[in-house]
C-alpha cells in the first residue's frame, strides 16, 4: 500500500460533501481543533441568537416571553430536534439539567421500576461521573450495589439481580464502541433495563435507540452538539416506560399541571415528567443553534465522514509516527469505534502540551492517553494531515521535552 500524500488529502477535502458546513462555525485561524468531543465549536448563528434572547426576549419581553417566545416548551422543542440524531421518537427526548443529574434521575427511576433487583451494572473505567452518580443512586435506594464488568464480560455479568445496566456507548478515553443492539438484547433477556450514555456518540456516530429497543439514554449538549460550555444535557425514555418510571427529582416542571400550584406532586403523563426545575433559557437557545445545523445534513454522510477522518488519522500515524512509541488504544474496526482516536504514550501529557503550543488542540486523558477528536461537521482532512505532521515534528526534534510542556494545568 502506498503512502498517503498531500494531494490525496486535498482530493478528500475537495470530494467531501460536508465541507461547506465548516463555514457554519466560527473557528479561530491557525488552529487545528481536534477537541470538539470535549467542547464543540461556536456555531456562527449563536452570538446573534443569544443577543436576541437577551436584549429582546428577556430585556423587552420580560416575563411575557415564557409565552410569546415559547420559552416554556424549549426543553421539549430542542429535545425533539435531537431525536433524529439518535433514532428516537421526538416525544421521547427532552433537554434538562446536566448529564450527571440525568444519569441519577434515570438510574433511580430504573431501580424503583425493578423491585427485587438490587444491582446497577457498569464497566470499570467508565467516565467518572457515570460511576459517581451510580454510587449516589445506590446510596439513595437502600440495598443497591454497583457492580462492574469489563466490556468482554458485560453480557455474562447481567444476571437476575441486575436492575439496570449503565454503559457509555463510545468510551471517552479509548473510543471503543459497544454493540448497542446486542447488549440491550442481553439485558432484556435477563429482565434488566438498559441506560446508554451517548455523550461521545450523539452527532458523530449513528445511534438507533428505537431500532435497538433501548429503554433509557442520556447525553451531553456541549460536545458534538456544539451547545456551548455547560450546555444542558438531554435524556431519552422509551414511550413504553413513560407511565411507569418516575424521576426522584420531582420538581414542578415535571408536574402534570405546574401552573395549578397544587400541593401534591402528580407527574406529567409523558416525557415531561423527567424535567425538574425552571429550564436555562439562554443555554437552551445556544444548544438549539448547535443542534439545528444537523437538520441540514445527510446523516449517512456525517457518519461516513467520521469514519473516514479516523481512518485517515490512523493510517497517517502508522506511516509517519510508528517509531515514536505511540500505542493505538482505539479499535481499528470502524464498527467498533466512535469519532475520536487515542494513543497511549508515557509522555502523553507534555506531547499534548507541545501540540497545543503549535496550534493543534487535542486532549490529554490521565494517566497516559493522547486523544484527538474528529467532528465531521467542521474537521477537514487537511487538519488531520497537519496534526500528524505536527506530531511527527515535535517527536523528531524532541520539542515536547521542553520544561514548560510538563507544567500541569487544572483542566487537562
Ligand atoms: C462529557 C461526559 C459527561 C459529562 O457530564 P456533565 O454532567 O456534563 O459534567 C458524562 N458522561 C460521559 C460519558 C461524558 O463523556
Amino acid at each position: 500500500m502506498s503512502d498517503i500524500n498531500l494531494s490525496d488529502i486535498r482530493a478528500r477535502d475537495a470530494a467531501d460533501p460536508l465541507a461547506p458546513m465548516r463555514e457554519r462555525f466560527l473557528l479561530p485561524r491557525n488552529t487545528i481543533y481536534l477537541d470538539g468531543n470535549s467542547l464543540g465549536a461556536l456555531p456562527a448563528t449563536t452570538p446573534a441568537r443569544l443577543n436576541d434572547v437577551v436584549t429582546e426576549q428577556w430585556g423587552q419581553g420580560l416575563i411575557g416571553s415564557w409565552n410569546t417566545h415559547d420559552w416554556a416548551s424549549a426543553s421539549r422543542r430542542v429535545g425533539a430536534r435531537i431525536a433524529p440524531l439518535i433514532g428516537a421518537r421526538p416525544d421521547c427526548v427532552v433537554v434538562a439539567d446536566s448529564t450527571s443529574v440525568n444519569i441519577y434521575k434515570l438510574l433511580v427511576a430504573a431501580l424503583k421500576a425493578r423491585p427485587g433487583r438490587h444491582v446497577i451494572l457498569s464497566e470499570p473505567g467508565n467516565f467518572p461521573t457515570d460511576l459517581y452518580m451510580a454510587d449516589g443512586a445506590a446510596w439513595t435506594v437502600e440495598g443497591t450495589e454497583v457492580r462492574t464488568a469489563t466490556p468482554d464480560r458485560i453480557v455474562d455479568a447481567i444476571d437476575k439481580d441486575v436492575a439496570v445496566v449503565l454503559l457509555t456507548h463510545v468510551h471517552y478515553k479509548t473510543g471503543y464502541k459497544h454493540d448497542m443492539a446486542a447488549i440491550t438484547r442481553a439485558a432484556h433477556a435477563k429482565g434488566a433495563l438498559i441506560l446508554w450514555d451517548l455523550s461521545h456518540s450523539v452527532g458523530a456516530v449513528e445511534v438507533d435507540l428505537a431500532g435497538c429497543d433501548v429503554d433509557l439514554a442520556i447525553g451531553c449538549g456541549y460536545k458534538y452538539l456544539n451547545g456551548g460550555p455547560g450546555a444542558p444535557a438531554f435524556l431519552y425514555v422509551a414511550a413504553r416506560h413513560h407511565a411507569a418510571l418516575r424521576s426522584p427529582l420531582s420538581g414542578w416542571f415535571g408536574h402534570a399541571a405546574p401552573f395549578d400550584f397544587g400541593d401534591d406532586y402528580r407527574p406529567a403523563p409523558d416525557i415531561g415528567r423527567f424535567l425538574c426545575g425552571t429550564p436555562p433559557i439562554l443555554s437552551l437557545a445556544a444548544l438549539e443553534e448547535g443542534v439545528s445545523i444537523f437538520a441540514e445534513v445527510d446523516m449517512d454522510r456525517l457518519w461516513a465522514k467520521s469514519r473516514a477522518l479516523c481512518d485517515t488519522m490512523i493510517a497517517l500515524m502508522d506511516e509517519r509516527c510508528a517509531r515514536f512509541g505511540f500505542e493505538l488504544m482505539t479499535p481499528r474496526d470502524p464498527a467498533r469505534r466512535g469519532s475520536h482516536v487515542s494513543y497511549r504514550h508515557p509522555d502523553a501529557y507534555p506531547i499534548c502540551q507541545a501540540l497545543i503550543a503549535h496550534g493543534v488542540i487535542g486532549d490529554f486523558r490521565a494517566p497516559d492517553a493522547l486523544r484527538l477528536g474528529f467532528t465531521p461537521l467542521y474537521t477537514r482532512f487537511k487538519d488531520v494531515w497537519m496534526a500528524v505532521e505536527t506530531i511527527a515534528r515535535i517527536m523528531a526534534d524532541e520539542e515536547w521535552r521542553r520544561p514548560e510542556h510538563s507544567v500541569r494545568r487544572a483542566v487537562t
